[in-house]
């Protein structure tokens, strides 16, 4: 017997439900299988919205119960086959008119306790159960959905139940014996001896897993997920990480404590006590063997096993000259923190007592603060015990592996490497077993080093020059990464010397997909093949790269971009979210790089918000920049032919452009009149005094597919014939050219004295769409001068404009720790 238990990413849609069923049929002819699902993708979470929302009287419950009748009635049409689908339909409608009433029943009593919020949660894995084995029927494999709440019985702690081993053995053995079908059995839920519905804790499903394993005696437990089983180390941020084939449950232990969370921890104790192997399968490669869990790893020569991490922790420290050789004080310090039920994460005190070091999650720092202070009251107010001290923005890294005890200098390895890449480590822990040498570091240190031990230890994988130079490249996140600015961000990255894409994040639509299939790529050129490999998240994934380029509609940067930027990430933006908020550069970089300045102003600790502008904007200001040196601007005019792909994707509908002209653009004139003034004003180094310039602009949509262009007319304040003008353009370049940074066009401004130029189709690629084309300068009778300008709107409007303002910001290390990578030499 082996029991298979599927997580909800590999059910997160029809399409993964069909797949997984395949799975499953071709083990099942091979082998005896009992197989564990979880709740679909992103259900748990909803019902638990519900429950909040139900217990507030809130009556968005009643729209989150509506999309899951609908989700999951949807999916028993797709997953049914035409027998079964009336018995399957009344089968989940039932649960779903109990998860009805139950949501009744809370806004009733304004009040969602713990019992009830389990008996709403089971819902999700009841449902699961059915249509996974719904499907399986479909195949013609003869299947039945199981109801683990008649298996496994718990005591009444709701929410993270304990287990009775002896009585849920004997039932899921009973069980079995009589099961003639494949039974697809609900994770997480079980009974207790009530009757009453509890659960086992989030990513309870793989304990299930386990306890049927170890009741039944199974051959192996194996948890399909979505990765190639435990990595060596986080692969968006190594770039050598590697699967392991095989772990001790001991080394599992340690390295899910810190990142590597591809197991719920407590799955190990029933399959360690019972011998059972733990695989770790991936659904989308179903081929691959992934890595095998058992009480002694197979050695592979190589003393360390893997690399974690956690990227966002604190570091307390409680220090004092009455510290020393006080017996009792670490004792009242963490019974202080464990009576506010505050987990550390690593501790670590010097011989002399002086000071304890502790590392907690950012959440628990007040009240770690508050019970601290509190409990040495009295030895503060005489002057033994100081202030405790808060640091913040730190990662814990664990180097881990069983076999490190039986070699000498493994920890002088690990520092001294770290010391030759200038990483500064800020406190060890290590057990004197030495399975686990954890190390704290500044958090933007993080991935440098990761990528040094893991060279260290794994030198035969350690790249050649042109991979080091790739390992020490900065990682990146693109936010809208399916989009239309998002394609260009990655087709423009793909051999950035600088910058490499580690996550890309999109809508709930596109998770859980490899980028090449929830993409739709409307670029000519090639998607580049490790970023189509990526699996796109959403955004309540935990971002770790520190730049963070986000293409994302407004309404969705407004709140998030911050809070990226309150933990420490440099978030360059093409929204319009933040683009005009006083401390926030609006930057184009040959215009106005001191801008950057205003960072200082901005709230966060470590990150920032850097802004691009409008993508009409962009090449008006360019233009504008070298005429306003020179001879001071006055009234300017534009009118905007602005291409389709503006508008995002799909944006504007053929039937409206083709043939056609529309001549308005949501919120567009606005940001022309009011971005232009805020760029080319001044920084006192406390704030932008605007530019004293009048703009007024009528913007239009045209049917062309990518450039932007802008009749301009406007007066000077100073005397300027065609030529001085024109000389004024091409001779124009900013500090971008002058530190020749990688994105930077040789020539911001080219002039083009062509009667027929600038058109969109033949000028907006100048540059590589980094150059703004001007052309038929002449005079304008009422205002002075008139010209027409062309310019790239997703490259330099969007992608590329935002990528070198990312450049420039890294170039003047506007966040600590982030600079460009230096040179590798061969
Ligand atoms: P788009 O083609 O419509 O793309 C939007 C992106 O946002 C997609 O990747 C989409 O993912 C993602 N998204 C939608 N809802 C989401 C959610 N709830 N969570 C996470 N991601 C979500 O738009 P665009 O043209 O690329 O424009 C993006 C931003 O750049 C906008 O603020 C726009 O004003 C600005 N901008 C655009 C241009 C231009 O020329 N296009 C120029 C300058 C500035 P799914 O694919 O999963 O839906």
């Amino acid at each position: 017997m082996r029991i298979l238990k599927f997580g909800g990413s590999s059910i997160s849609t029809p399409d993964r439900v069909r797949h997984v069923a395949g799975i499953i049929a071709r083990e099942a002819e091979q082998n005896n299988v009992g197989i564990v699902v979880s709740a679909f993708g992103g259900i748990t979470d909803l019902l638990i919205e519900a429950a909040d929302a139900a217990a507030i009287g809130d009556d968005r419950y009643r729209v989150i119960a509506r999309e899951l009748r609908e989700r999951h009635e949807s999916a028993a049409e797709e997953l049914a086959g035409a027998e079964g689908l009336v018995a399957v339909r009344s089968k989940i409608d039932a649960i779903l008119d109990e998860f009805d009433d139950r949501l009744h029943g809370i806004s009733l009593v304004g009040e969602c306790s713990l019992r009830t919020r389990d008996s709403v949660l089971s819902c999700g894995e009841r449902l699961s159960s059915i249509l996974v084995a719904a499907a399986l029927e479909a195949k013609g494999v003869a299947a039945e959905a199981c109801d683990a709440r008649n298996l496994i019985l718990t005591d009444s702690n709701y929410g993270n139940a304990r287990v009775d081993f002896e009585v849920s053995f004997e039932r899921i053995n009973a069980h079995f014996a009589e099961a003639e079908r494949v039974q697809i059995v609900t994770g997480f839920i079980s009974r207790d001896k009530d009757s009453e519905t509890t659960t086992l804790g989030r990513g309870g499903s793989d304990f299930t897993a386990a306890l049927l394993g170890a009741a039944l005696s199974a051959s192996s437990v194996e948890i399909w997920t979505d990765v190639d089983g435990v990595m060596s180390a986080d692969p968006r941020l190594v770039t050598q990480a590697f699967s392991l084939p095989s772990l001790s449950y001991d080394e599992l232990m340690e390295l899910s404590h810190f990142g590597a969370k591809v197991v719920y921890p407590p799955t190990v104790r029933p399959a360690r006590t019972h011998h059972i192997p733990l695989l770790i399968r991936n659904t989308l490669n179903p081929g691959f063997s992934g890595t095998r869990i058992v009480e002694r790893s197979e050695g592979n020569g190589h003393p360390v096993r893997g690399i974690s991490s956690i990227n966002d922790i604190a570091l307390l420290r409680l220090e004092g000259d009455g510290m020393v050789g006080v017996p009792g004080i670490a004792k009242r310090l963490f019974g202080a923190l464990a009576r506010r039920e505050i987990s550390v994460v690593l501790i670590s005190q010097a011989s002399s007592e002086h000071s304890i070091c502790f590392a907690v999650e950012p959440a628990s720092v007040e009240s770690a603060r508050i019970g601290v202070e509190a409990e040495f009251e009295l030895e503060r107010r005489d002057g033994f015990v100081n202030d405790l001290v808060i640091e913040k923005d730190f990662s814990v890294i664990a180097v881990v592996g069983e076999a490190m005890s039986q070699i000498p200098g493994i920890a002088g390895k690990v520092f001294s490497v770290l010391g030759e890449n200038g990483v500064n480590v800020r406190a060890i822990a290590q057990g004197s077993s030495e399975l686990n040498i954890s190390l704290v570091v500044d958090r933007r240190q993080e991935a440098r080093a990761l990528n040094a031990i893991h060279d260290a230890f794994f030198p035969e994988l350690a790249p050649s020059a042109a991979g080091r130079a790739a390992a020490s490249k900065i990682p990146v996140a693109i936010l809208g990464a399916t989009g239309t600015v998002g394609q260009r961000m990655i087709a423009w990255l793909e051999d950035h010397p600088w910058f490499t894409v580690k996550e890309v994040i999109a809508s709930e639509a596109s998770a859980g997909k490899r980028y090449r299939d929830a993409v739709r790529w409307l670029l000519p050129t090639a998607m580049p093949p490790d970023v189509g490999d990526l699996v796109v998240q959403t955004l309540d994934a935990s971002v770790k790269s520190p730049l963070v380029l986000s293409a994302l509609d407004a309404s969705l940067a407004g709140p998030v971009e911050p809070e990226l930027a309150a933990n420490g990430h440099l978030v360059v933006s093409n929204a319009g979210a933040h683009r005009m908020r006083a401390d926030v550069p609006l930057l184009i970089p040959e215009v106005n790089p001191d801008h950057l300045g205003l960072i200082e102003k901005q709230p966060y600790q470590k990150g920032a918000i850097v802004t691009n502008p409008n993508c009409s904007t962009i090449g008006l200001v360019l233009a504008l920049k070298p005429l306003a040196d020179a001879f001071g601007l006055g009234s300017i005019n534009v009118v905007t032919m602005q291409a389709a792909s503006g508008a995002g994707f799909p944006g504007v509908s053929s039937l409206e452009l083709i043939d056609n002209l529309v001549p308005f653009i949501g919120g567009e004139e606005e940001k022309l009149e009011s971005e232009a003034r805020k760029i080319l004003g001044r920084f006192d180094g406390h704030c932008i005094d605007t530019a004293d310039i009048t703009v007024s602009a009528q913007c239009n949509r045209v049917a062309v597919l990518d450039g932007h262009t802008v009749c301009v007319s406007l007066g000077l304040q100073s005397e300027a014939n065609s030529n001085d003008i024109i000389e004024a353009w091409s001779s124009f370049s900013g500090q971008p050219q002058h530190l020749g940074l990688p994105s930077a066009p040789l020539k911001p401004l080219i002039y083009d004295h062509s009667p027929l130029a600038p058109q969109p189709r033949l000028h907006r690629l100048a540059g590589r769409g980094m150059a703004v084309t001007i052309g038929r300068l002449r005079p304008c009778a009422i205002l002075g001068h008139k010209f027409v300008l062309v310019s790239h709107n997703t490259i330099r409007g969007a992608a590329g404009g935002a990528i070198l303002a990312a450049e420039m910001s890294v170039a003047q290390s506007v966040v600590a720790g982030l600079a460009p990578p230096a040179k590798v030499e061969n």
